[in-house]
C-alpha cells in the first residue's frame, strides 16, 4: 500500500495551487518571494499563502511569521 507523507501532500497541493494561478512557472524560477522579507519562495521555506492584490506567499521566517500573524 502506498502511503504519503504530509510533506508530499502539501507539496503536491501548493503545485496544483501555482498552476492554477499561473504562478508555476514563476516558482521554478525562483521569480516568487516573500511578501515581507523578498527572499524566494521555495517548496522548503513557504509557509503560507494569502491574498493582497492576488495571491502573495510568505516563507518561514520567524520574523515574516510574526508579520503575517499580525494581519487583519
Ligand atoms: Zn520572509
Amino acid at each position: 500500500m502506498e502511503r504519503k507523507t504530509v510533506n508530499t501532500i502539501l507539496t503536491d497541493e501548493f503545485e496544483e495551487f501555482l498552476k492554477i494561478n499561473q504562478l508555476y512557472t514563476k516558482f521554478i524560477n525562483n521569480e516568487l518571494f516573500c511578501f515581507y522579507c523578498k527572499k524566494p519562495i521555495t517548496i522548503e521555506n513557504i509557509s503560507s499563502i494569502f491574498y493582497e492584490d492576488g495571491p502573495q506567499f510568505c516563507c518561514d521566517e520567524m520574523e515574516c511569521i510574526n508579520q503575517i500573524s499580525k494581519r487583519k
